[in-house]
Parts: structure tokens; C-alpha cells; sequence
């Protein structure tokens, strides 16, 4: 026992899932498991970052230890690697709650990707790289030292448990973090230096501290006796050898093995922004690319420019190739462009700096302007800060048309990241132009591909003014529905919207080159007609329908807003039809399947529906003659209460009640069937479908 005071050790228990991810990491063989070096250093880095980024402010902060650096210390001794920071350090309650206790929101999506057959290199994705630690380490011991704390030391062999202590061992970090790492028996090829050092090259060249190993070399040296005692300072461990005397030419020279070690700086610190374009390979990017944002995979797509005069910073942006598993999540940083003052790190997570719709960029933005102080408030109103938002706006939008030069590339693009684009539609009015030239949709006409608005645009038939769109749940649900028979008879085409966001970026975009925007789902639908003779004779019909159209209004009563001679169907009996400016039946889906929404809207906003008829169906003619031979017939009541409900489903819409509508179809089989009415326990009477109309009626209002 020693005679300093002993401290006391508390033991904590892992949080369940941060145990489940251990067990997987020690249990599961993975191949890839040298990423641990990079994930440690990358905390590291972060870590410096975090106390250059107070020191900017306070300068005390950096006084216990002002060089930041990274060490790697490997002893063959003691099977260790260590890995050694100046960083922020940790308190004693951020070791318990960062290295144990809480979980991160990613430990159970990273768990589920593994068991999906993931790679164990998405690690630091999930914001859970530190354990990575163990896939090389049987025991692992942190040693850090906060400005705000004392020295502590956490250490666990997992197993589900670890320990705290207060330091007293009298190794002083000043600040930072120390992680010693216990290698397993198999894993001592992360002693080699060969080993370390090209794994540093492989996966944090650039990270933008220096990052040392401690080195070892062994020189042979010649000596002659009397220059013994000029040693130079390096500690001698080597042991004095005999000299061949027959070669060496001059008298009483030795031979002696020296052993020194040194701190060698292992990585290129020069920021990769700041070198020529033309001078860096797509692999420095690539390497690049996953040292800043841990990716596994290579970007998609990157671009690197600087913008000079008044205002000059440098800039390099990537699009990844997949969406993050939490892309839309509101918990997460707000976008992934690091900013840089003057090479210095500020922040990561500046909202200003790229709008929310495209979070998904990642990159770093080095300005020459901004102070080196610069402060959250401050950067809320900077005007240098507005102007590097717009350039970074105006590039993004430009390396997606590069992108869109790769068909290839821009399904992948496009797959992952739509939903952005749709959402700078409705929120970007500066760019929305631009960006519904990125735009893709199905339609009509376009098979298994996609079309931009552009192509649609130049398959326009003579006389098209405007461009058709259907919005729905999906391509399945849209492609056949009524809605499109009147316009696809006429040749022209119809767009497919079926992302739910589309209601919302539609709403806002309006036009494309100077042409509208028309749902084909709701009024103001009109086409134009051939001839002055076919227009006279739908006026006509138009009429001559005019009857039924008040019959029908009459029986379905609050159900429709009106009932009108349709333009748009040629096969189908009717089809229901909203405002110009309301839901559309797939935005009232939308909306009733959102949990929180506030309900204040529905009322005015939900579907106003138009029943409209089509003339020149038999059956819309045979009830038109039915209900001009007794406007009170009850067999009309039941018909035409049947094809609205059926007209509901075709036209997007859902049923209220749909038990009515199956007992309605039960007696129309019946009918056919030629079953007596009476017969039959579940036998519906007209009266009652009559009531429960009311019924339901009345319940639709209330909604
Ligand atoms: P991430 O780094 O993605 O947040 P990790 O599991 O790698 O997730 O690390 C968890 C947390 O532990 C970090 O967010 C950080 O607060 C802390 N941490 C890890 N390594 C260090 C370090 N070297 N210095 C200071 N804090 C660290």
C-alpha cells in the first residue's frame, strides 16, 4: 500500500444496449478491425478541436498544457497502445455518462445494421466509435484530466461492468485524454510502427493536428575510443559490440548499437483545401472524405472551390452515397460542414452556415474573414456568414448537375436524397427554379425510368399548355386511376407524384418554364376541344345531364360540394375531384396519418369534393333515364350512393364506413344472382341504407 491517499473506486454497470454492442464487438469476428485506431483518433481530434475552440475565447483554458497533439505510444512490453491527446480531457461525470452510462441514439440502429450484415467500419457513423476500442483490447483503461476536474481513470475488460477512480498514480496529462489499450494475443500487429504508421496514412492523414509515435531506432555508430565520452544526448540502451578491426582503416574505432526513441511526426497536417484542385487524386478526396465524416464508403460526388475578392474562403463539399440512418431525425447536429476560420477549427455545428434541406452535404468551409472569435450570437446576423451561405447554396445545386450527368449516379442520388430536394422546393424560394430542374418523376410516359420536367416538357403535344401531374400513394395506386383516362386519351402526359413530400413541394413550385402546374385530381381541370362541332355537342350532353347531376346532388347531399358533367373521364362512370387550392384525397391521407397534426386545419382545408359524371358511360345514361322517369326512385338512391363509394377508392380517397358500402355490394350480387331480397339472415332493406347514408352524412361534418 502506498502511502498517498487512497482513492475510492466506484464500479457502474454498462446501460443494457451499450452491453448488448460489447458483447457483439468482442463475440462477432469481424475482419476489419484496425478502423479502432482511427476511430480513437478522430475522438481525439475532436477533443482538441473542442479546447481550440475555447481557447479561442479564453486562452487560460489552454494553459495546463498549450501544445495540441495526438501520441501513439506502443510498448512491446506491456502489449499496450496508448493513445494520448491534449484535447478537452473529460469531468469525472462525463466519463461515467459518455463511456457507459447513456446511450447513444445510434447504439441500437448500429447493433441492427451489424446484424444486417453490416461492416463494422460504420462504427463511428452511429456515434458509438469508441468501443470500438475493443475489437483489438481485452481491458482498456482512460486516463483524462478536465480543466474542470481532477485527473480520473475509467477502466473495464467489458463483461458489464467498468470502474472510476480518482488518479493517483502521479502521471500528470496537464489536460487530455490517455487510452491505454490491453491488446488481445492475436492483435499485437498494432505494436509494429510500419503497422501504425500505415494505418495513420490510411485513415486519419488528415487530421489536422500532429499526431507523433513514439519510435524507436537503433543506429550502429562508430566511435573511436577517445570520442566516448561526446555522446549526444539520446538514452543508450544498446549494448557496446566488438569491431572488426581488419576493415576499419583507422585505429580504435568501435562499433556500438544505439537505441533511441523520438517522437516522429507521422501525418501531413497541410489542410487539403488548401492545395490545387488539379493537384489532389480522386483517392486523397476519398481519403479525405471518410477521415472527416467516417464514412465506410467513398462520396458520390465532390466539389472543391474557392471564392475570391470582397470575401474569399475555400471549400470542399461531398454528397455521400447513401442517406444516414437518421437523415430526417430533428435530434440530430443541424448540417455537416465543419467551419474553419484561417485553417483554425470554430464549429461543426453551425446553422447558418447551410440550410436545413441540405443537411445531408458534408464538407469543411475555411474563411479568411470571419474573426477568429467569433461567437454563436454573432454568427447569427454575420453578413459574411449570409454571403458564404449562398455560394455554398449555389455550389451544392451545381455539383448535383454534375452529379445528373451520370444517369447511374443520379438514381443513386435521387434515391437517397429526394426528399431534399422536394424540401429546398418548398422552402428554398431563392433556388427553386433551379432545383425543379433536379426533379425526377414516373409518369405515363416514361416506362421504368424517370423524366425530368425538362423532358417532359419537350414531349408536350401541339396545343398542351399545361404540365399534368396525379399525386397518390403510390405508382401502383395512380397509374390506372380515372382521373388520367381523359388525358392519356388526348396523349398527353402525366407526371407521377407519389412521395408523400411531393403534395408539399408541388404546392410551392406551381411552374416549370413558364407552364402550370395542374393536378389532374382536382377542378380547374379543362382541356381543350377539337372541334367547334365536338364542343357543341358535349354542350349538349351537358345538358341533357343536367337532371341527373341534381338528382344525384340531392341523394348524396353534404357528401359532395357539387355535381358536374366531367371533361377528364372517358371510361369510368365518375370520379371525385377536389378544390384547386385544397387537400388533394392523397393529402388527406397525408394528413390523417400524421399523429400530431393539428386538427383546426382539416376543417378547412379537407377535400371539398366534386362528384363529376361522365355522359357517355351506360350507366351514368341509364340513371339519367331512370331518374327523368321518377325522380324518386329507389333503385337510383342505392346506385348512385354505390358509385360514390366506389369513386371514393378509385379517386384516392378512403372509406368512411366500410361495412355500408360491403352490404351494398352484397345486395347488388344478390341482384345478380337472382337471390330473393328477403332471404338471407344479413339481408340489407333499402330504408336502413337510406338511414345509415344520413348517418354518415351527419359523422362527416363532425370530422
Ligand atoms: P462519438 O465520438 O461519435 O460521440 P464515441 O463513442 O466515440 O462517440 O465517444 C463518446 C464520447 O466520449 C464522445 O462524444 C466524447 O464526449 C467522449 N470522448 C471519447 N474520446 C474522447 C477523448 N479522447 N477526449 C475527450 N472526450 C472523449
Amino acid at each position: 500500500m502506498a502511502e498517498v491517499q487512497m482513492a475510492e473506486t466506484e464500479t457502474f454497470a454498462f446501460q443494457a444496449e451499450i452491453n448488448q454492442l460489447l458483447s457483439l464487438i468482442i463475440n462477432t469476428f469481424y475482419s476489419n478491425k484496425e478502423i479502432f485506431l482511427r476511430e480513437l483518433i478522430s475522438n481525439s481530434s475532436d477533443a482538441l478541436d473542442k479546447i481550440r475552440f475555447e481557447g479561442l475565447t479564453d486562452k487560460s483554458k489552454l494553459e495546463a498544457q498549450p501544445e495540441l497533439f495526438i501520441r501513439l505510444v506502443p510498448d512491446k512490453a506491456n502489449k499496450t497502445l496508448s493513445i494520448i491527446d491534449s484535447g478537452v480531457g473529460m469531468t469525472k461525470a462525463d466519463l461515467v455518462n459518455n463511456l457507459g452510462t447513456i446511450a447513444r441514439s445510434g447504439t441500437k440502429e448500429f447493433m441492427e445494421a451489424l446484424q444486417a450484415g453490416a461492416d463494422v467500419s460504420m462504427i463511428g457513423q452511429f456515434g458509438v466509435g469508441f468501443y470500438s476500442a475493443y475489437l483489438v483490447a481485452e481491458k482498456v483503461i482512460v486516463t483524462t484530466k478536465h480543466n474542470d476536474d481532477e485527473q480520473y481513470v475509467w477502466e473495464s475488460q467489458a463483461g458489464g461492468s467498468f470502474t472510476v477512480t480518482r488518479d493517483t498514480s502521479g502521471e500528470q496529462l496537464g489536460r487530455g485524454t490517455k487510452i491505454t489499450l490491453y491488446l488481445k494475443e492475436d492483435q499485437l500487429e498494432y505494436l509494429e510502427e510500419r503497422r501504425i504508421k500505415d494505418l495513420v496514412k490510411k485513415h486519419s492523414e488528415f487530421i489536422s493536428y500532429p499526431i507523433y509515435l513514439w519510435t524507436e531506432k537503433t543506429i550502429e555508430k562508430e566511435i573511436s575510443d577517445d570520442e566516448d565520452d561526446e555522446e549526444p544526448k539520446k538514452e543508450e540502451e544498446g549494448a557496446v559490440e566488438d569491431v572488426d578491426e581488419d576493415k576499419d582503416k583507422e585505429k580504435k574505432k568501435k562499433k556500438i548499437k544505439e537505441v533511441s526513441h523520438e517522437w516522429q511526426l507521422i501525418n501531413k497536417q497541410k489542410p487539403i483545401w488548401l492545395r490545387k484542385p488539379e493537384e489532389i487524386t480522386k483517392e486523397e478526396y476519398a481519403s479525405f472524405y471518410k477521415s472527416l465524416t467516417n464514412d465506410w464508403e467513398d462520396h458520390l460526388a465532390v466539389k472543391h472551390f474557392s471564392v475570391e475578392g470582397q470575401l474569399e474562403f475555400k471549400a470542399i463539399l461531398f454528397v455521400p452515397r447513401r442517406a444516414p440512418f437518421d437523415l430526417f431525425d430533428s435530434r440530430k447536429k443541424p448540417n455537416n460542414i465543419k467551419l474553419y476560420v484561417r485553417r483554425v477549427f470554430i464549429m461543426d455545428n453551425c446553422e447558418e452556415l447551410i440550410p436545413e434541406y441540405l443537411s445531408f452535404v458534408k464538407g469543411v468551409v475555411d474563411s479568411d474573414d470571419l474573426p477568429l472569435n467569433i461567437s454563436r450570437e454573432m454568427l447569427q446576423q454575420n453578413k459574411i456568414l449570409k454571403v458564404i451561405r449562398k455560394n455554398l447554396v449555389k455550389k451544392c445545386i451545381e455539383m448535383f448537375n454534375e452529379i445528373a450527368e451520370n444517369k447511374d449516379d443520379y438514381n443513386k442520388f435521387y434515391d437517397a436524397f429526394s426528399k431534399n430536394l422536394k424540401l429546398g422546393i418548398h422552402e428554398d424560394s431563392q433556388n427553386r427554379a433551379k432545383l425543379a430542374e433536379l426533379l425526377r418523376y414516373h409518369s405515363t410516359k416514361s416506362g421504368d425510368e424517370l423524366t425530368s420536367l425538362k423532358d417532359y416538357v419537350t414531349r408536350m403535344k401541339e396545343g398542351q399548355k399545361d404540365i399534368y401531374y396525379i399525386t397518390g400513394e403510390s405508382k401502383k395506386a395512380v397509374e390506372n386511376s380515372p382521373f388520367l383516362e381523359r388525358l392519356k386519351k388526348k396523349g398527353y402526359e402525366v407526371l407521377f407524384m407519389v412521395d408523400a413530400i411531393d403534395e408539399y413541394a408541388v404546392g410551392q413550385l406551381k411552374e416549370y418554364d413558364g407552364k402550370k402546374l395542374v393536378s389532374a385530381t382536382k377542378e380547374g381541370l379543362k382541356l381543350e376541344d377539337e372541334t367547334e362541332e365536338e364542343k357543341q355537342k358535349k354542350e349538349e350532353k351537358k345538358k341533357s345531364f343536367e337532371n341527373l347531376c341534381k338528382v344525384i346532388k340531392e341523394i348524396l347531399g353534404d357528401k359532395v360540394e357539387k355535381v358536374v358533367v366531367s371533361d377528364r373521364i372517358v371510361d369510368s362512370p365518375c370520379c371525385l375531384v377536389t378544390g384547386e387550392y385544397g387537400w388533394s384525397a392523397n393529402m388527406e391521407r397525408i394528413m390523417k396519418a400524421q399523429a400530431l397534426r393539428d386538427s383546426s386545419m382539416s376543417s378547412y382545408m379537407s377535400s371539398k369534393k366534386t362528384m363529376e359524371i361522365n355522359p357517355d358511360n351506360g350507366i351514368m345514361e341509364e340513371l339519367r333515364k331512370r331518374a327523368e322517369a321518377d325522380k324518386n326512385d329507389k333503385s337510383v338512391k342505392d346506385l348512385v350512393l354505390l358509385l360514390f363509394e366506389t369513386a371514393l377508392l378509385t379517386s384516392g380517397f378512403s372509406l368512411d364506413d366500410p361495412n355500408t358500402f360491403a352490404a351494398r355490394i352484397h345486395r347488388m350480387l344478390k341482384l345478380g344472382l337472382s337471390i330473393d331480397e328477403d332471404e338471407g339472415a344479413d339481408d340489407v332493406d333499402m330504408p336502413v341504407l337510406e338511414e345509415e347514408a344520413a348517418e354518415e352524412s351527419k359523422m362527416e361534418e363532425v370530422d
